[in-house]
């Protein structure tokens, strides 16, 4: 009796948060957001600060604005219904080797130098602050997290489905392979959509800033020539670089209009001459 209203009580719950968080995507996929924007912002602000505490920062003049001119340049041509304006982000320039940059909910953007150096010029910079940038406009922060908590949610109503049936032993067998379930079959395909959805409206942005598009294959290109080691393709969280690289690819010849327009439009970004050497 008491396991059944338990049980009621989470299928009431749970669709009442579906019917809540159920969106659609840039590229018309549809998404749970359990968080509000405000939630987000607010998470992503405080890990900014964190980040800030914690890494060095740089403070080269010229290596600032040169990072600030492509960001600027991408920033612009931002669509006004997501809610950013360029001047809504703050961008930090991290002193460090690692080959990262990021963008978190609430404007957000963190590069750091050792990005600086694997990016050979400003468009593949621009595909990098590009792709960033696409991640947080399409909310996946929220719709990664909003799909962590139904799991545990789900992982929590079966284990009390199974309670008054089943021995420990079994039990925690059970767990043992949903979690592995919701490993391969639900979390990483979402990260994996997450990313190309990432690279199409990145490199249709920086099309658009007057970057040129086939420097996004250029640069995922040099990222696996430096990235050894790479994880299987099953279990990362990034697409293999192979398959990016092809899908950035297949897609230069849909943005390279964009690219000849800006440019005829005078949308040429000259950010090359502050380039770090
Ligand atoms: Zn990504």
């Amino acid at each position: 009796m008491f396991t059944k209203r338990i049980k009621q009580a989470g299928i009431a719950l749970l669709s009442s948060l579906l019917m809540a968080g159920c969106s659609v995507s840039p590229t018309g996929e549809r998404t749970l957001l359990l968080n509000s924007p405000q939630q987000m912002n607010a998470m992503g602000s405080q890990s900014f600060e964190q980040m800030k505490q914690k890494l060095d920062i740089e403070t080269d003049a010229r290596t600032n604005r040169y990072v600030q001119c492509v960001a600027d340049a991408i920033l612009m041509q931002v669509p006004r219904e997501y809610g950013y304006a360029p001047q809504d982000w703050e961008l930090v320039v991290f002193k460090d080797e690692a080959v990262n940059a990021f963008a978190l909910p609430g404007g957000k953007m963190g590069v750091y130098t050792g990005m600086l150096k694997l990016t050979e010029n400003q468009h593949q910079l621009a595909s990098v602050i590009g792709h960033e940038v696409s991640h947080v406009l399409a909310q996946h922060g929220n719709a990664r997290m909003s799909q962590q908590m139904l799991t545990q949610l789900g992982m929590a109503a079966a284990t009390i489905a199974l309670a008054d049936r089943v021995d420990t032993r079994t039990q925690q067998a059970a767990i043992l392979a949903m979690g592995l379930g919701v490993q391969y079959g639900v979390l990483l395909p979402y990260s994996r959509q997450h990313e190309s959805e990432a690279d199409k409206l990145g490199q249709s942005l920086m099309a658009q800033a007057g970057f040129d598009p086939r420097e996004a294959v250029t640069l995922w290109q040099n990222m696996a020539q430096k990235g050894n080691a790479q994880p299987p393709e099953l279990l990362s969280t990034h697409p293999a670089p192979g398959t990016r690289i092809r899908q950035l690819d297949a897609q230069v010849e849909a943005y390279m209009p964009l690219y000849q327009q800006a440019l005829a439009q005078g949308r040429r970004p000259e950010c090359d001459q502050f380039k770090p050497r």
